[in-house]
């Protein structure tokens, strides 16, 4: 879950900490989806994005490179048929041979294999489907550098010196940032000047500059086109996934994230804790200061709850007014410290200026011995009504432990 503090806070306000130039600038670009500073870092750079978000682009790449490699598989085979015609032997029986071993390749690409749909599956994959090819190309500048090619098979080897040029158009299909956009086109630009020399030729501005500049603008459309992929579907995960009111993650993917970190915390048999929160008297805000008023206090509330929380926990509106802090690697005594913090930092202010309480119950799946996440929502929330009952304002730990908060100290 990293990044997700950041990726939660950053939607809660839009683009209220950005400059007004950028924010005019940006909402061109991006048009009609508004763009943050934070959230355009995360166009540039794969540094912060959450998991769902890796998840969802690493499914879309993978299912577009089968798509293109089933293509590729069939027509690159194909190609040879021209082949045939325009080379003598054995130059069309080797560009025969390279072209069926390019198909095997796509043809692997394609198979639906039954795969983790990961990032990193994602990007090698990617890689592969861009190396095959600068690869032919060169392999095919040995094949044919004996003839001395003349008519349709000069134009059919033109062709082939396109290929780094075709693959940079071909990155502009899938979600990528500005960084990945750059470094997947690396091979293309080694291989075109690798090819330069194999070609025999010297490199020289004036021949080959214009090449390498239709390259880079190449490039740059895949970039632009990559980004503004990765940003419309960071904005569609995110608006299934966030809450907007209080920028936590709604129930359903706090449940997804949830499940994923119970798996891995059983697998790893590290600990997990959960706290469930419920704010105190929270209806009397709405009816005596209105609904508005409620919905400022919530928010405040959650923006509360992340200061006190770490990086990498995750922050769940399950209800109206009830929220769920998931405390990855964090066992009994971690989240009792937690605890201690979000005494101190409190959880805001009502409207007359009291400060907001809540109820909370914590549960860890070590402790408690849970056998699946449900079950320890279920102990968390059983807690919760325990510290509502016991008064209010106050934890119940695993094990039964209550830590009052309010004036009395809790240790
Ligand atoms: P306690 O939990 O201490 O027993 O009292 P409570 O008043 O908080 O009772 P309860 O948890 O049952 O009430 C939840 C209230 O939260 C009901 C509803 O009006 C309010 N609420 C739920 N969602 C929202 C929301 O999105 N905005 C606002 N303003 N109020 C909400
Ligand atoms: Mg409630
Ligand atoms: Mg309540």
């Amino acid at each position: 879950m990293d990044g997700s503090g950041q990726m939660q806070s950053d939607l809660i306000d839009g683009n209220s900490e950005s400059p007004k130039g950028w924010r005019s600038f940006a909402s061109h670009l991006f048009a009609p989806i508004k763009i943050t500073w934070g959230q355009f870092f995360d166009l540039l750079v794969p540094l912060r994005h959450s998991a769902h978000i890796r998840r969802h682009a690493a499914s879309v790449i993978i299912s577009r490179i089968q798509l293109v490699a089933a293509i590729f598989a069939v027509m690159v085979p194909m190609w040879s048929i021209i082949d045939w015609f325009v080379f003598p032997w054995p130059q069309w029986a080797l560009m025969t041979v390279l072209r069926l071993g390019s198909g095997v390749v796509f043809l692997l690409l394609a198979w639906p294999w039954d795969i983790a749909k990961s990032r990193l599956q994602a990007d090698s994959m990617l890689m592969i489907l861009l190396l095959v090819p600068p690869v032919f190309y060169l392999l095919s500048i040995l094949v044919t550098e004996e003839l001395h090619v003349t008519g349709v098979a000069l134009l059919v080897t033109k062709l082939y010196a396109l290929m780094p040029n075709i693959v940079l158009a071909g990155l502009a299909i899938f979600p990528l940032t500005a960084f990945e956009v750059a470094l997947f086109s690396a091979p293309a630009f080694a291989f075109a000047v690798i090819g330069l020399f194999m070609g025999g030729q010297t490199l020289s501005v004036d021949v080959h500059g214009p090449m390498f500049w239709l390259m880079v603008l190449v490039m740059g459309v895949a970039m632009f086109s990559g980004m503004s992929q990765l940003h419309y579907i960071t904005a569609l995960v995110n608006r299934a996934m966030i809450d907007p009111l209080t920028g936590a993650y709604t129930r359903r993917s706090g449940g997804e994230a949830l499940d994923l970190q119970f798996r891995l915390s059983a697998m790893r048999n590290t600990s997990l804790a959960i706290a469930f929160f419920d704010l105190d008297k929270f209806k009397s805000i709405n009816d005596s200061f209105g609904h508005e008023e409620g919905d400022k206090a919530l928010k405040a509330l959650a923006e509360n709850l992340r200061q006190g929380l770490r990086r990498g926990d995750v922050l769940v509106r399950w209800g109206g007014e009830e929220f769920v802090a998931i405390l990855a690697e964090t066992n009994t005594e971690g989240a009792r410290i937690l605890m201690e913090r979000l005494r101190t930092t409190g959880f805001g202010l009502r409207p007359d200026g009291a400060p907001m309480t809540a109820s909370i119950g914590v549960a860890e799946r070590m402790t408690d011995g849970a056998n699946d996440w449900p079950a320890l929502i279920e102990l968390a929330d059983q807690r919760m009504y325990e510290a509502k009952r016991g008064g209010r304002d106050r934890v119940v730990m695993p094990g039964g432990e209550t830590l009052v908060f309010g004036d009395k100290p809790i240790f």
